[in-house]
């Protein structure tokens, strides 16, 4: 058979979604892969093929990889363009649009992982990890009907401070290009907003979290991937946004939770004023959080009496990782106190 040259979606999530199948294929067929986000293939038998699309922080991670990991691709390979669009999300999922383009060979089933990342560099001295996606508008790519309303995030994430985890919001933050929707850092122990953590760096501590929580975007997948809890704040644009477009079927999605509007909008419009209120939105994150056997910490100042005890997945670090992180470039909103270290304080 002829060599396969895979153009991949850009997108993070995107990349994530397509991996087993990119995975299927590389099992059977001599893969180049087209791809800003190496990084998640890297237990792969691929090769790398560097594309040039204007997107700023793909550039910025394709940028971050060695020169030598791209290659030409061979004349003659036969090319798949991955991509999907309305046409694919009014007859299905993300992942069947992707799968329409790259089908498993017979027999096999996907199975949605990502390779090592290595160590996390977030040290939280113990306590249960939360991170953080706030609501954010990019130039490139504004899709403002999809975004929740901020609000309900910064409020989540105010309860989850509150009740003793470390809070930590991660974003790529640049003026002009990509901004806070309602101006806002969601509280927090920490914020990296300037795009401080690499990629890897960054599913490195998802994959240590107690729970991510934010609107739609990459940490859907990507908590499906790392089997952490992930809650997930629904807007509007939900003709690709409802949560069986967002997941398949042969998931385990019993870590995932959505809080859904009370008139969840089914448009497929990126600029449409969806409605987009969720007056119960702390019932339904309470419901999740019973539902996903989510606790709270057990030592907190702020927990409530009588809560059951056990947080998940208290970050450890080691001396190198604390090292590491204490010597990080200190920037954001939140200078005054050394990013990666949370305190619950
Ligand atoms: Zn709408």
């Amino acid at each position: 058979m002829s060599p396969l040259l895979v153009r991949s979606m850009w997108g993070l999530g995107d990349s994530i979604y397509a991996r087993p199948f990119i995975a299927a294929a590389s099992m059977v067929r001599d893969v180049w892969l087209e791809t800003p986000w190496p990084e998640l293939y890297a237990d792969l038998p691929l090769r790398f093929v560097k594309g040039d699309r204007p997107l700023r922080t793909q550039t910025l991670n394709a940028a971050r990889q060695p020169p030598g990991l791209w290659r030409q691709p061979p004349a003659g390979a036969q090319e798949i363009r991955l991509a999907y669009g309305n046409a694919e999300l009014a007859r299905g999922s993300v992942v069947q649009g992707i799968e329409s383009k790259l089908p498993l060979p017979a027999g096999v089933k996907p199975v949605w992982t990502l390779p090592e990342l290595g160590a996390s560099p977030i040290d939280t001295r113990g306590s249960p990890l939360a991170i953080i996606r706030p609501v954010t508008r990019r130039a490139e790519w504004d899709n403002r009907a999809r975004n929740c309303l901020p609000g309900y995030v910064d409020e989540i994430a105010g309860d989850l401070k509150g009740r003793g985890f470390s809070v930590l919001v991660l974003a790529d933050l640049k003026v002009g290009e990509e901004w806070l929707e309602n101006g806002r850092i969601p509280p927090s122990n920490a914020a990296l907003t300037n795009g401080e953590l690499s990629m890897r760096q960054m599913l490195a501590a998802v994959r240590d979290a107690a729970v991510v929580v934010g609107p739609v975007g990459w940490i859907v997948p990507a908590g499906l991937a790392l089997g952490t809890r992930t809650f997930c704040v629904l807007g509007g644009q939900g003709g690709h946004n409802a949560p069986e477009k967002l997941t398949d079927p042969r998931m385990d999605c019993s870590r995932l939770g959505f809080a859904m509007p009370k008139e969840f909008c089914r448009c497929t419009d990126m600029q449409h004023s969806c409605p987009k209120a969720i007056p119960d939105l702390m019932s339904q994150w309470s419901d999740w959080r019973r539902n996903a056997r989510f606790r709270f910490p057990r030592s907190s100042a702020h927990s409530q009496a009588g809560r059951s005890p056990g947080g998940q997945s208290s970050v450890s670090a080691t001396t190198r990782q604390k090292a590491r992180a204490t010597t990080m470039p200190t920037t954001g909103n939140m200078s005054n106190m050394p990013p990666p270290a949370l305190g619950t304080g």
